[in-house]
Formats: C-alpha cells, sequence, structure tokens
C-alpha cells in the first residue's frame, strides 16, 4: 500500500515538474518575442535617424551610436535566453549556425557540425 503511494507522489511530482517547465519554457519564449520587439523598435529608430541625417539640418547621424549600443545588448540578451531556452528543451545550440539539436546528438542536425 505504501509502495502505491510513494508510486503516485513520484507521478504527481514528476507532473507539477514537468508543468513548472512549461511554464518556464512559456515565460523564455515570450521573453525573446519581447527582446526581437525591441530590436525592431531599436532598428526602427535607427532608420529614422540616419535618413534625418541625410537632410540639410542635420551633419551626422546623432544618437546613432546609443542605438547600436543598446542593440548589442539585446543580441546579447536574446542569445543569452535562447540558451536557456534550449536548457529548458534539453538541446544544444550549435556554436557554427544556432540551431538547435537534441543535447544527445553529437552532431547539429542542421550544418553538421559537432556539438559539445
Ligand atoms: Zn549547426
Amino acid at each position: 500500500m505504501e509502495k502505491i503511494f510513494s508510486d503516485i507522489k513520484k507521478t504527481v511530482d514528476g507532473a507539477v515538474k514537468k508543468s513548472g517547465e512549461l511554464v518556464e519554457i512559456t515565460k523564455v519564449k515570450l521573453s525573446i518575442v519581447d527582446i526581437k520587439n525591441k530590436i525592431d523598435a531599436r532598428f526602427k529608430e535607427l532608420g529614422r535617424i540616419v535618413y534625418n541625417a541625410s537632410g540639410p539640418e542635420y551633419s551626422e547621424a546623432e544618437g546613432a551610436d546609443a542605438i547600436i549600443e543598446e542593440l548589442n545588448a539585446l543580441y546579447e540578451e536574446l542569445k543569452k535566453t535562447e540558451e536557456r531556452l534550449a536548457e529548458l528543451k534539453s538541446e544544444v545550440v550549435c556554436k557554427s549556425c544556432g540551431s538547435l539539436s537534441s543535447d544527445d546528438s553529437l552532431y547539429c542536425r542542421k550544418c553538421g557540425a559537432k556539438l559539445d
């Protein structure tokens, strides 16, 4: 009888852990979308600045450097967040092409590079 209870408990614990992971995966996916939207917004702003800089009243693209710095930071954040997602899904990020393969594969399923 006790064994049955402990088996049930194990199953429940497993399910709770699994759903916790799913919530986490959803959160991480949402933050990836959020970061990508921020990147798009910065590019739009950058385009506007560069366009304005070609007009008569500006001699240089003012503020462009700051936006490029923000973009670099966002890309760094995006990379970390995608790695976190891969970790949660038990996948590894290929260092050559950036695609995901299951963590038991030896080679990237997209480009064939060796995974470590
Ligand atoms: Zn690859």
